[in-house]
């Protein structure tokens, strides 16, 4: 059985900017979602900001296995109602891929919890993101590190809390270090957020770094049962739980 993905995007750079419409003409979305369509046992969609809820309803959210999302400018833009049903469909299970900017984004704060700020500055540096957990499923098929040649630095403190698994920590040119490639559990789902990205620079035209996103959405797909058993009052209820009584 194929894993659904389906590959978020708010989809406004593309349109207003000459450079980022020249690597991504039909957006990043379309990229990435080409990119996971080519790998055994993922079937990946699309969707935006300007369709109709956002092109995230109810039905699309419950046939998402893996949700990927990437925001950069338009993060306020996202209604909270969308917010909140793709919250809840992350505890019942689906798995969030967020990339680069989407740190600050409603979804992945919420998850969070805390404010996700960083230090970051635009210089087109060096980036090596060193791989500290080798055997994870995320970086199969990674070496010691990926190397960008150029990119948008992004450096700590990154204000998250503790996460599960650190898998990338980024080395930057200009001295400063991030915590690029980490991982979540919130209720059933399982969430991996991933650094790169810069919408001006082909970030994701390079192999590695596809490589780690469908990597991702493999390990970030539900596994398990989604049938919770608890005791309460003495007899075994399964969900859906009814409020306390
Ligand atoms: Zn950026």
């Amino acid at each position: 059985m194929s894993i659904h993905v389906t590959v978020w995007n708010e989809f406004e750079h593309e349109k207003v900017d000459e450079k980022v419409r020249a690597i991504y003409p039909d957006g990043i979305h379309a990229v990435i979602a080409g990119y996971l369509n080519g790998l055994d046992g993922i079937e990946a969609g699309t969707a935006t900001l300007d369709q109709a809820e956002h092109g995230l309803t109810q039905k699309t959210l419950d046939s998402t296995d893996v949700l990927v999302w990437w925001g950069h400018r338009a993060h306020d833009k996202v209604w909270d109602d969308i917010v909140e049903r793709a919250h809840e469909r992350v505890l019942d299970g689906m798995g969030l891929v967020a990339l680069h900017a989407s740190l600050l984004s409603k979804i992945f704060r919420r998850l969070m919890g805390t404010r996700c700020s960083l230090r970051w500055r635009m210089a087109g540096e060096l980036e090596r993101l060193w791989v500290i957990e080798p055997h994870h499923p995320i970086v199969e098929g990674i070496g010691e590190y990926i190397e960008l040649p150029e990119t948008e630095m992004y450096g700590e403190r990154f204000d998250v809390p503790d996460p599960d698994k650190v898998i990338f920590i980024s080395w930057f040119e200009g001295g400063e270090v991030f915590r690029s490639g980490i991982t979540y559990t919130r209720g059933n789902g399982k969430i991996f957020y991933f650094r790169p990205g810069h919408e001006t620079l082909p970030i994701y035209h390079n192999e590695q770094v596809l490589k780690v996103i469908g990597n991702a959405c493999r390990w970030a797909a539900f596994g398990g049962s989604r049938e919770i058993e608890c005791f309460h009052g003495g007899k075994n209820i399964k969900e859906p739980l009814s409020p306390l009584g």
